[in-house]
């Protein structure tokens, strides 16, 4: 029928859940999906259990590996990318020497750009790879191809390929559910709001939020004035102090990851972080971020070992968890395979029910990153923005943004996070190292020249960025 590559197919939690989802719905019978990594191991592991999952599904989707990309993306008309260059190794190497050098979570953590691998100064092979798959799909891809971002950084990602490569392209986070979330801690029934975010990846607001028709907003602060909020784990900081200090400044809500993304009030070092996000310091302190890594070095490894156990036990019942439960003891997991499993439940992701829309002309509701093309009053047009669009065959929809985000949020919010974008992205472009020393200079925590020069000398020295370092000696 068609093909589909997901590159960095050894993501394997994300890999599952997109193939999951193609499974379970019924339209999807003869897909070709291609599997796409350099990592052989976590590729056959994704392998093996995709095709487990069809068979037990009664989906008839065919599967195939390869380390090859531009094989992966030849003929595709969807293309879906969760490569991280380097993986999470070396964006804590980099962190490393980035704290050496006197910059508390590394040189890429500033004012409004805190989420741990959203790494904008120091990703050369991520944007690198990020241009290399866009323009393989406008070369190799189907005519008219769709090119689906869910690796970070999502917001430069999209603005970088959108401006310059003629393709049908749209970043996916699923940070808005940050709404949902929100509705849940303080006791409303999801099914009766109405409700909007907009701004740019990572720094979403609700500048719509209806309860039953009336103004929800009055139910949160009502919420905000007797209760104070425990998080459960470190992300878990939708109504932290943090949130709701943001809030009272812009006068509207921040959702999901905008949240971490907040200005140094929040962030200067581990006992203000626990202050305003609770006793973890939220998702970006070395309490939470070592959570985060461990949890998905521990989901990697149950899922290789899951593999390994279907391909030594090939009559195991992947649906039936009860069958290899004591094997796998991993409550993390269990959660994330029992909702897999589940053909009546969806994971979350938009990416398939997105094809579904583009696909089979099922008219969506998404939140989607695209250029903003007047969506958003007062920002470029050229600048990838999240909001909430209508998706159906004949392509993208954006609702009007009504109201409208706070002045504050334009002015002091946005505005300052695009600037943050458009000098990454003129460094990376033009090969102008001159840019991001700019960048450093204006940082809090930069003391003198020598600091911004060893910091970004000792990055470029890494054996992984020898690209970068040629790049910026042109
Ligand atoms: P991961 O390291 O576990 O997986 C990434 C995969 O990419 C690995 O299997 C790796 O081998 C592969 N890879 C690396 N370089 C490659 C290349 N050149 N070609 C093909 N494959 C390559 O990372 P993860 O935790 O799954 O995160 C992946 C990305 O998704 C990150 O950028 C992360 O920030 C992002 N992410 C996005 C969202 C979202 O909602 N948009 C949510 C979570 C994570």
């Amino acid at each position: 029928m068609f093909k589909v590559a997901i590159v960095g197919a050894g993501s394997a939690v994300f890999s599952l859940r997109i193939i999951s989802d193609f499974t379970k719905i019924l339209e999807f019978k003869d897909v070709e999906i291609c599997l796409m990594d350099i990592d052989e191991s976590r590729l056959n592991s994704t392998y093996i259990l995709a095709n487990k999952l069809n068979e037990e599904m009664g989906a008839k989707l065919k599967f195939k590996t390869t380390t090859n990309l531009e094989e992966a993306i030849d003929g595709a008309r969807f293309v879906i990318n969760t490569a991280m260059a380097g993986g999470h190794d070396y964006l804590e190497k980099v962190r490393k020497i980035g704290e050496k050098w006197g910059y508390y979570r590394g040189i890429d953590s500033q004012e409004f750009n805190m989420v741990s691998d959203y790494y904008t100064i120091s990703n050369f092979n991520q944007l690198d790879l990020f241009l290399k798959v866009a323009r393989l799909v406008e070369e190799k891809g189907e005519k008219d191809a769709w090119l689906l971002q869910a690796a970070n950084p999502v917001f430069e990602g999209t603005t970088l390929i959108l401006r310059n490569v003629p393709i049908n392209m749209v970043g996916f986070c699923h940070g808005h559910y940050g709404v949902h979330r929100l509705a849940e801690v303080i006791g409303l029934d999801i099914s009766k709001l109405d409700w909007q975010v907009a701004g740019v990846n990572h720094g979403i607001w609700l500048n719509r939020f209806l309860y039953d028709g009336k103004d929800g907003y009055k139910v949160i602060d009502e919420w905000i004035g007797n209760n104070v909020y425990e998080p459960k784990h470190p992300f878990d900081d939708q109504l932290s102090l943090a949130a709701i200090d943001m809030y009272k400044f812009y006068g509207q809500m921040p959702i999901g990851d905008t949240v971490r993304n907040s200005s140094w009030k929040y962030n200067y070092d581990l006992e203000t972080k626990k202050k305003w996000y609770g006793k973890f310091g939220g998702a970006d302190s070395q309490i939470g971020w070592k959570w985060y890594q461990n949890n998905i070095k521990e989901i990697t490894e149950t899922i290789n070992k899951l593999a390994n156990f279907v391909s030594m036990n090939p009559n195991i019942k992947l649906l039936d968890y009860n069958t290899y439960k004591d094997y796998m003891n991993n409550e993390i997991f269990k959660e994330e395979i029992e909702s897999i499993i589940n053909p009546k439940k969806f994971s979350g992701e938009q990416h398939v029910p997105f094809i579904d829309s583009i696909v089979n002309n099922k008219k969506q509701r998404f939140v989607v990153n695209i250029l903003n093309n007047g969506a958003i009053e007062g920002i470029d047009n050229d600048v990838a923005v999240e909001i909430p669009a209508w998706v159906d065959s004949s392509g993208i929809h954006p609702e009007q943004i009504m109201p409208k985000l706070s002045e504050r949020v334009i002015k002091y919010y946005l505005k300052p996070r695009i600037m943050r974008m458009e000098m990454a992205l003129e460094a990376f472009t033009k090969g102008d190292i001159n840019v991001l020393k700019e960048l450093l200079f204006r940082d809090p925590r930069t003391r003198s020249e020598e600091q911004v020069e060893g910091v970004l000398n000792e990055i470029m020295n890494l054996p992984e960025n020898a690209k970068m370092r040629e790049y910026y000696k042109r």
